[in-house]
């Protein structure tokens, strides 16, 4: 496998679509997964285990995961908001699951509908079932600290409340713990500043840094959050998604203007530009209606770009 340095998660499986008011069909998830696995990506979030009554587009999360585990050299995450959806996950041999835990208050009562502490207790019970489980059927458990930055129902969130959950998350035994802007508040400086105090607090726990560009600082944040010593960035194909509560809102970074401002830096992605763009046809092709970004996507390539490798 080809030397990575920063390691992109691809969530617009998840992230992107669960922000998506349009249902994609079944076999077009299936099969933009497997473009997406085609250029190179290590990693996607291929659904939530949400219950389905909350999310729709998340009814068929099984056939979909089942799907993506079959995919040789895939490093498939689903994102479980509870107990439940951890067993849903692990049932099918999911083998990465990421909880959200709100820094916000407010923000996990709307959320999950618990506190904070009775997130972490649920971060517990799933670190129980886990721990049950025989050891080849032993998933990760990431803790994903969300309104990190801020919060669009109680605004400002402590640094020292992001600090106490990912230590909280840690002595419960997460495998790892990533740290979100859920919401497109964060600005360079303050990703340096509290990515380098949750690296001092939990160590190697650290693990992913995940923004939005809902107001166009996401690739700055990426930038911010690697000088802090973070090597593993989510990002969303074609920057699909939004917030409802944030009118002309684009999604998560966007994974094809991430791959070149990597590899533009010298630093390796493991992905195929040209694969990525088909990965991004298929989606065009099958949201109609959706809203799409990228500036990759408009200008292309710089003539004569042959990316970190050649650097
Ligand atoms: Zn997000």
């Amino acid at each position: 496998m080809a030397r990575i340095d920063i390691s992109i998660s691809e969530v617009g499986p998840r992230d992107g679509l669960q922000n998506t008011k349009i249902f994609m069909a079944t076999d077009a998830k299936k099969a933009w997964i497997r473009a997406l696995a085609a250029s190179g990506l290590p990693e996607i979030e291929v659904c939530s285990f949400v219950n389905p009554k909350m999310i729709a587009q998340f009814s068929d999360a099984a056939e979909v995961a089942s799907d993506a585990l079959t995919i040789p050299d895939l490093s498939v995450v689903a994102l479980v908001p509870n107990l439940k959806g951890a067993h849903r996950a692990a049932e099918i041999g999911v083998l990465r699951l990421s909880l959200p835990i709100s820094a916000s208050e407010a923000h996990s009562r709307a959320n999950v509908r618990k506190t904070v502490d009775e997130q972490l207790a649920e971060l517990g019970a799933i670190v129980a079932l886990r721990n049950a489980l025989p050891a080849d059927r032993r998933f990760k458990i990431n803790a994903g600290v969300s309104t990190a930055f801020g919060c669009t129902l109680q605004g400002e969130v402590p640094e020292a409340d992001v600090l106490r959950i990912a230590a909280a998350a840690v002595a419960l035994d997460a495998d790892s713990v990533s740290i979100a802007d859920t919401v497109g508040y964060a600005n360079p400086g303050q990703v340096r500043r509290l990515l380098s105090a949750v690296k001092r607090e939990i160590g190697a726990k650290l693990d992913a840094a995940h923004f939005h560009n809902t107001r166009g600082l996401g690739l700055a944040n990426c930038v911010a959050a690697i000088e802090a010593g973070v090597s593993a960035l989510d990002s969303s194909l074609a920057g699909l998604g939004g917030c409802p509560y944030a009118p002309g809102a684009s999604g998560n970074v966007i994974t094809e203007d991430l791959v070149f401002m990597l590899e533009s830096m010298g630093l390796r992605t493991g992905v195929d530009f040209d694969k990525l763009m088909h990965a991004r046809e298929i989606l065009v092709a099958s949201l109609p209606g959706a809203e799409f970004y990228g500036h990759l996507a408009k200008s292309g390539l710089p003539k004569g770009f042959a990316g970190a490798v050649a650097a």
